[in-house]
């Protein structure tokens, strides 16, 4: 693996563990579409994710998803096989539904069981997209690739810790903290979270240094300067005139 690759890997899951609370091992939620692809690629699942994320990972399923995996056995025989090793999270559906829609009712509004989505669906991706933490893993050429947070996940970070995992808006997060300000409530908190820069008193930058130590001297040489500097050109100029001008 490449170290940007895995570098890059590693800063979005430290994203998802300082904002969102995810926690090794990772929960990740396959589905038929991920296990297909896997298939026919030749990708063994159970040793590349874990290789791929550097970390511990279980891998999950819903009896939802197996349902619909099996209506597409012929298929899907081998995608079926892969997924019917994974243990199986309830999803309560008494009646299967898609593995869609499944998906997205087991992750629900804040992913609270902090699912990673290992799915090829590219609608269920960007519908989930368009939702706060929740990570997405998929295969890009035959390689396990997690996604980049989406701008929902960015614009919501660290509000879902700091709030004991209550999801609030943008928009309602600054009008709870104008309502703070107005009572007089917040900035203690604030000032604790975000301890206000020191001015540090940086080192006089050692060149302008050698000018100040040079200035009380420097000031009288400048009055000199232009004298001594205009003098020099006169006296240019008065060696350049020639001797029976100078002497007239
Ligand atoms: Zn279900």
């Amino acid at each position: 693996m490449k170290i940007t690759r895995y570098k890059k890997v590693q800063k979005y899951m430290k994203f998802y563990y300082n904002n969102y609370g995810f926690h090794q091992p990772y929960q990740i939620l396959v589905d038929g579409t991920f296990c297909f692809s896997a298939f026919k690629e030749q990708i063994n699942i159970r040793e590349q994710i874990p290789k791929y994320l550097n970390s511990q990972v279980k891998l999950l399923t819903t009896r939802c998803i197996i349902v619909e995996t099996e209506k597409i056995a012929k298929k899907a025989h081998g995608a079926l096989t892969i997924l019917k090793q994974y243990g199986i999270h309830e999803c309560d559906h008494k009646e299967p539904i898609s593995g869609a829609k499944c998906i997205l009712s087991m992750i629900g509004k804040r992913n609270e069981k902090h699912y990673i989505l290992a799915s090829q669906d590219r609608d269920l991706q960007e519908a989930l997209r368009t939702r706060a933490g929740i990570p997405l893993l998929y295969f890009h050429n035959k390689s396990p690739t997690l996604d980049k947070p989406s701008r929902a996940s960015y614009d919501n970070a660290g509000q879902s810790l700091q709030t004991n995992n209550i999801f609030i808006s943008e928009t309602q997060n600054k009008t709870l903290k104008s309502m703070k300000k107005a009572l007089g409530v917040a900035e203690k908190v604030e000032n604790v979270k975000i301890p206000p820069k020191k001015k540090k008193t940086h080192n006089p930058n050692p060149l302008s240094c050698k000018k100040k130590k040079k200035k009380p001297g420097q000031q009288v040489v400048a009055k000199k300067d232009p004298g001594t500097a205009c003098g020099k050109v006169r006296k240019r100029n008065k060696n350049k005139l020639p001797k029976h001008v100078q002497k007239q």
